[in-house]
């Protein structure tokens, strides 16, 4: 009776090795023999690494599209925005600091950079602004929408609204060749008209979730200090293309890094956006 509780025993660790050996082979269908021998007792699963992230619509946070029950939680991840610009006083000194820590970055960019209008060209502006936004685009980072004026969407028309968005998306999509996928309303003042036209047009609205007041804050150090200890799993950073955040900003990404940040972008649109 031993004998054959022993047997069974066996019988039975003898499947789970073969069922392991085959999930180890499933996963290598190049693994010989001999090394899935060796995978007998295999490495715990190392978690596999996340491609894909998105932006919730609720808290505008950076999540793991394949991850969501941890979001806020355990991953240590920001996104980096920069808005208003580009401005072209600090912008490529801003990329290379983002260059330095191999951090990619989304900004949301506005055309009184550019001109009046998009038939109306500042000659001073419009060229910088294409230079900008191209070489922006072609050191991997995204561009996004920011209006074409700045406006403040709740004081316009429902015309005036969508002509600020179409412009913008107008003009950008021209320069990049691609379709322009995220709108940050100026002021977060997002409205019903600007919402269903993202709808419609496949794009995603976005505010932030730490403001770096780079835009009020007198001292490098400050704007520093203000993003350090409201950092937080996920975070949206809103961040200028201004001389104070040149000296801030290589600090920021040091720090951010030491204490386990990596720097991620939405690759896609939320899920339930996706959907609708
Ligand atoms: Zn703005």
């Amino acid at each position: 009776m031993r004998q054959k509780g022993l047997a069974l025993i066996f019988c039975f660790w003898f499947m789970i090795v073969t069922v392991a050996c085959t999930a180890v082979n499933s996963e290598a269908p190049q693994a010989t023999v001999e090394s899935s021998e060796n995978n007998v007792n295999p490495q715990p699963n190392v978690e596999q690494k996340q491609t894909a992230y998105y932006v919730d619509s609720g808290l505008f946070k950076i999540h793991a599209v394949n991850d969501s029950e941890k979001v806020g939680e355990a991953e240590k991840i920001a996104l980096l925005t920069f808005d208003d610009g580009p401005k072209g006083i600090v912008t490529t000194e801003i990329l290379d600091i983002l260059d330095k820590y191999e951090a990619k970055s989304l900004w949301f960019v506005s055309g009184f950079n550019y001109g009046v209008s998009i038939d109306q060209p500042d000659p001073a502006k419009a060229d910088r602004f294409r230079t900008l936004v191209k070489e922006i685009h072609q050191r991997g980072h995204l561009i996004g929408n920011h209006t074409w004026s700045h406006a403040n969407l709740r004081q316009l028309s429902a015309e005036e609204q969508k002509r600020e968005i179409a412009s913008m998306n107008q003009l950008l999509e021209e320069i990049t060749g691609e379709p322009v996928r995220f709108f940050r309303p100026p002021f977060g003042a997002d409205t019903d008209v600007q919402k269903l036209y993202m709808k419609e047009a496949g794009m995603q609205t976005m505010n932030w979730s730490v403001g770096s007041l780079d835009w009020e804050l007198k001292e490098a150090e400050q704007v520093v200090e203000q993003v350090v200890s409201t950092i937080h799993p996920g975070a949206n950073i809103l961040m200028h293309d201004l001389p104070i955040q040149v000296e801030a900003l290589d600090t920021i990404l040091a720090q951010l890094r030491e204490m386990g940040y990596r720097f991620m972008l939405p690759t896609e649109l939320e899920p339930s956006l996706a959907e609708s």
